[in-house]
C-alpha cells in the first residue's frame, strides 16, 4: 500500500505547494479559512469508503452503525448551536443545501424573490443561467444607489409587486447585517416563505455576534467552510421541525444527492464542536476587529484621495468592499496588484457596476482566515496598511517592499507548524 508521495508524485507535489502557498501568502478572500487539524483528519478518514443513504437509523445500506453516530452527533450540535428544532448535515456544498431549499419550499415556475447577483446575491438565489434561475420565476432587489444598503421598503415593495412564493435574504458580498425581523413582517404580509442563506456570516451567528436569522425564518441554509471554519460543506436548519424536517429531509436525499459524505459530515461534528467553545467566540472577535480595522485605513485621506472608498463606507461583518469605481486601478488590477504582494483576496462587482464581471470594479476582503491564523489587532493594523498602501500606489508600488512586510506577517505566525502531508 503506497503513500501518496511514492503513487502520485503529482498530486504529492500539489499539496506540498498548496501548503507553502498557504502558509507563505495573507489568505483574505473572504469565504475561505484555515480548518482545524483534526477537520482534516476527520476529512481524510476512513469514512470516505462508506455508502450511508437514507438517515441514521433508516439507511438503505449495512453497516452504518459507526457513521449513523457521527451523523447523530453533528445534528444534536448544530441544532444546539444555532438554536434550532432540525438541522439536515448532508449537503455537500451550500449550492446543494441551497437547491434543497428551494426543492422543498417551491414548485419550479413559482416565484422568488432575492438579492441581485450583481449587488452581491449569490449565483443561487436567482442567478439567469443557474439552476434557481432557469427552475423559478426570479424576482430580485437591489441595494439602494446612494447608500449601497438593502432598505426594507425597498425589498417590501418588491416582495408585493412580485408575489413570491420564497423571499431570500443572504449575501456573497455585502458588508453590513441584515434585518431578519422585517423580512419576517414582509414574508407573512405576502404569505411567503422565508428562507435565509446565513453561508458568510454563520460563524458570527455561532458566536453570538451577529443577529441570528434561525428565530425569524422558516429554513436557514449555510456552509460550513467560511466563518464557521469548517470544512467544505452545506447544511440546513429550521426553527420548526414539525413544519420543514420531512420535506427538507427528502428534498436533500433523494431530491438532491445520494450518498451523503461521511468523512466530510464527521468533519462538520468535529467543526460544531469547535464553534460552541470560548476560543471559537474569541476568534470571531478578532475576525470582525480585524475588518473594522481595515474599514478604517481605508477610508482615511491618502485612499480617499486615490479615488478608493468602501461600499456603504464601512462594515459590520467580516468582509470589506472596496469600491475602484473612481480609482485608478479596476479590480482585476487590484488583485493582481495584491497577489504580487503576497495577499490573497478576489476581486468583486459593486452595486452599479460599470465593468463586466470579469473584471469588475471591486475587491472584496475578508478577515476569518487570518483571524483564525492568530492575527489580532496589531496585525490586522500592519495588513491594513500595506493593502492601503498598495491601492494608493497602484502600479508604481514597491511590491517587494510589500511582500517583505507580508513575510515578516506570515513567519511571525506559523500555520500549521509541524504539518506533513
Ligand atoms: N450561499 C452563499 C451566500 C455563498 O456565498 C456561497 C458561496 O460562495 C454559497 C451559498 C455556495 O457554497 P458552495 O460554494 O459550497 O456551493
Amino acid at each position: 500500500d503506497q503513500s501518496l508521495a511514492e503513487l502520485d508524485p503529482e498530486i504529492a507535489a500539489v499539496l506540498d505547494g498548496e501548503l507553502v502557498r498557504q502558509r507563505e501568502t495573507l489568505e483574505m478572500i473572504a469565504s475561505e479559512n484555515f480548518v482545524p487539524r483534526a477537520v482534516l483528519q476527520a476529512q481524510g478518514s476512513v469514512l470516505t469508503n462508506k455508502y450511508a443513504e437514507g438517515y441514521p437509523g433508516r439507511r438503505y445500506y449495512g453497516g452504518c452503525e459507526q457513521v449513523d453516530i457521527a451523523e447523530n452527533l453533528a445534528i444534536e450540535r448544530a441544532t444546539a448551536l444555532f438554536g434550532a428544532e432540525y438541522a439536515n448535515v448532508q449537503p455537500h456544498s451550500g449550492a446543494q443545501a441551497n437547491a434543497a431549499v428551494l426543492h422543498a419550499l417551491a414548485t419550479p415556475g413559482e416565484t422568488i424573490l432575492g438579492l441581485s447577483l450583481a449587488h452581491g446575491g449569490h449565483l443561487t438565489h436567482g442567478m439567469k443561467i443557474n439552476f434557481s434561475g432557469k427552475l423559478y420565476k426570479v424576482a430580485a432587489y437591489g441595494v439602494d444607489e446612494q447608500s449601497h444598503r438593502i432598505e426594507m421598503e425597498t425589498v417590501r415593495a418588491k416582495a408585493l409587486e412580485s408575489r413570491p412564493k420564497v423571499i431570500i435574504a443572504g449575501w456573497s458580498a455585502y458588508p453590513r447585517q441584515l434585518d431578519f425581523a422585517a423580512f419576517r413582517e414582509i414574508a407573512d404580509e405576502v404569505g411567503a416563505y422565508l428562507w435565509t442563506d446565513m453561508a458568510h456570516f454563520a460563524g458570527l451567528v455561532a458566536a453570538g455576534l451577529h443577529p441570528s436569522p434561525v428565530p425569524h425564518s422558516d429554513v436557514v441554509s449555510s456552509t460550513v467552510h467560511k466563518t464557521l471554519g469548517g470544512p467544505r460543506s452545506g447544511f440546513l436548519l429550521a426553527r420548526d421541525k414539525e413544519a420543514f424536517g420531512k420535506k427538507l429531509d427528502s428534498a436533500v436525499f433523494p431530491g438532491q444527492q445520494g450518498g451523503p459524505l461521511m468523512h466530510v459530515v464527521a468533519a462538520k461534528a468535529v467543526a460544531f464542536k469547535v464553534a460552541a467553545g470560548e476560543e471559537f467566540r474569541e476568534r470571531q472577535e478578532r475576525t470582525l476587529e480585524g475588518a473594522r480595522i481595515i474599514a478604517e485605513r481605508l477610508t482615511q485621506q491618502d485612499v480617499r484621495d486615490s479615488g478608493v472608498s468602501l461600499v456603504t463606507g464601512g462594515t459590520d461583518v467580516h468582509l470589506v468592499l472596496v469600491d475602484l469605481r473612481s480609482s485608478a486601478l479596476d479590480g482585476q488590477q487590484a488583485e493582481d496588484l495584491l497577489h504580487g504582494a503576497g495577499i490573497t483576496v478576489n476581486r468583486n462587482a459593486v452595486p452599479f457596476d460599470p465593468r463586466p464581471p470579469r473584471v469588475t470594479s471591486g475587491l472584496r476582503i475578508g478577515t476569518p482566515a487570518l483571524a483564525s491564523r492568530g492575527f489580532g489587532a496589531a496585525e490586522f493594523t500592519e495588513v491594513a496598511d500595506i493593502i492601503a498602501t498598495t491601492l494608493v500606489g497602484g502600479a508604481g508600488t514597491d511590491v517587494e517592499a510589500m511582500r517583505a512586510r507580508v513575510r515578516a506577517l506570515t513567519e511571525a505566525f506559523p500555520l500549521y507548524p509541524g504539518l506533513q502531508q
